[in-house]
């Protein structure tokens, strides 16, 4: 057995401390993301989506702070009633067998596993997403052309009370999730308690909260309700359109499009989403509650909300690109990903771009919190060889595309963009610190051939 380089830490996951830096930094988020949905809420319904207007106006002395405050919307007994539904539904959906993978070929459902946690786990997932993906979609198509049980412009006209019920379960979920991991953790190995009660709370402690031994609380929540409402969401602004202007414009469509690709890739690949940070390294806490339940289904769909009182028609050229450019992104995070992915399950004998190359790799080993010296490689071929995250480059790509496909200047249709290459230069900068720790001297090998990380010669 290959003796373990001195750089190598014996603990890879999250490190066990909280600075007064990061107690800091997590307050900042706790408390200005709340603030930021609601305030994109009224400048949306009340100021067009001029998200500059509300501070002006205020600025300027031609509205006073209580007359902003005084839009602020209410919670009602109808937005409890529609999350508690679709949240009940979602959950007997996670509970189906998948079917999926018994008619589909290729398609990696039913019971699948998580990647070996820091104490040495490896977890079974139930496999379902895109099962409960098509079911949620497509009834809420039928009942809007044939059954019409409720209107499907149900959540556009709901959506100051729904806003306001996602954000209380949010924190209550994250709440729940560290009295869990103090009182019945699964797996508490895996937990990291910093002494810090409010950052433990943000940002979690247990790795893999579950109820009994399958239903998977960060699986669940970050892909049902939260990804599987992201379509929901748009066709219910694309009907609102319908209804106030009497056709749906292409910047809608274009939307919709886009960000169905994105959510659609992720059900077909739920099993790769094993692998990523946010199942393998993140804690659940609130950071995954409070972000799941309101902020992802609210702000990563501000553009269609923000079509529904902007009804912008594209020029055709101009839209034919942004079609182009942004379908061409996704395929680029696919490849991206799927090329890592190919490379881990094959253990490194796989083909990098079809025949072309075989995959070039270091080798590299680690120990997990138990003492186990576990063996892995990294791929330096390939989009990997090219920069360290080109994945999060292409995903870049296709944020951007999401605020060119609404035509307009303003602020809010890009807010996506601004906000993601934020998270992702942040993600990029916190995994490279974690891969330095769990791999030791064969990172820095990795990062020394590969020198840049998100734009090849740039950074
Ligand atoms: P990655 O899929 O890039 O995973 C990073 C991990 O991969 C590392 O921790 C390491 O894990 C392993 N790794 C890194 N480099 C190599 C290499 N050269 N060879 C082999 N393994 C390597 O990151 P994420 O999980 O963050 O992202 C997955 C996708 O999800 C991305 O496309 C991202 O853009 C997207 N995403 C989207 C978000 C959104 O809100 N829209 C949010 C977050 C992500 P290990 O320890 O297992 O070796």
């Amino acid at each position: 057995m290959a003796k373990l380089d001195e750089n190598s830490n014996l603990s890879w996951g999250r490190t066990g401390e909280a600075t007064w830096a990061h107690v800091m930094g997590v307050l900042f988020v706790v408390t200005s993301t709340p603030v930021l949905v609601f305030y994109f809420f009224i400048a949306i319904n009340h100021y067009q989506g001029r998200a500059q207007d509300p501070l002006l106006n205020i600025f300027l002395g031609k509205e006073t702070f209580w007359e902003f405050m005084s839009k602020m919307p209410a919670v009602t007994w109808d937005a409890v009633h529609i999350a508690a539904i679709w949240f009940a539904f979602q959950v007997v959906l996670n509970l189906l067998p998948d079917f999926l993978h018994i008619v589909i070929r290729n398609y990696k459902g039913g019971i699948q596993y998580g990647a070996v946690t820091p104490a040495g786990n490896i977890l079974p997932y139930n496999i379902n997403g895109l099962q409960a993906w098509l079911i949620s979609n497509v009834l809420f198509l039928v009942n809007g052309f044939y059954l019409k049980l409720f209107s499907p412009t149900i959540i556009v006209d709901n959506f100051g009370g729904l806003l306001w019920v996602a954000a209380i379960t949010g924190n209550l979920v994250a709440v729940l999730a560290y009295f869990k991991a103090l009182i019945a953790p699964n797996h508490a190995k895996d937990c990291k308690f910093t002494g810090s009660i409010l950052y433990d709370i943000v940002m979690g402690v247990e790795m893999n909260p579950r109820i009994g031994k399958m239903f998977d609380f960060k699986l669940f929540l970050n892909g049902r309700p939260g990804i599987a409402a992201w379509t929901v969401i748009n066709m219910s602004y694309a009907w609102k359109q319908y209804e106030l202007y009497g056709h749906v414009t292409n910047s809608m469509l274009l939307v919709n499009y886009l960000h169905a690709l994105y959510v659609v890739d992720f059900f077909w690949n739920e099993a790769w989403y094993l692998h990523t940070i946010d199942i393998c390294h993140d804690h659940f806490g609130w950071y995954y509650g409070f972000g799941d339940l309101a902020w992802l289904p609210w702000m990563y769909t501000l553009q269609g909300h923000f079509l529904v009182y902007n009804p912008n028609q594209l020029d055709w050229a101009f839209a034919l690109f942004v079609f182009l450019l942004g379908s061409a992104s996704y395929l680029m995070f696919r490849s991206v990903n799927a090329q890592k992915d190919s490379f881990k399950q094959s253990e490194g004998s796989c083909l990098i771009w079809g025949k072309k190359e075989k995959a070039v790799f270091i080798p590299a080993e680690y120990v997990t919190s138990s003492g186990d010296r576990k063996q892995s490689k990294l791929l330096v071929s390939g989009w990997w060889g090219m920069a360290r995250h080109m994945n999060y480059t292409a995903d870049l790509i296709g944020a951007l595309c999401y605020g060119l496909a609404c035509g307009s200047f303003e602020f809010v249709p890009h807010f996506y963009f601004f906000y993601l290459f934020t998270l992702l230069v942040h993600r990029c900068l916190r995994d490279e610190d974690r891969c330095r720790a769990k791999y030791g001297k064969a990172w820095e090998k990795y990062t020394s051939k590969v020198k840049y990380r998100l734009i090849p010669y740039v950074f």
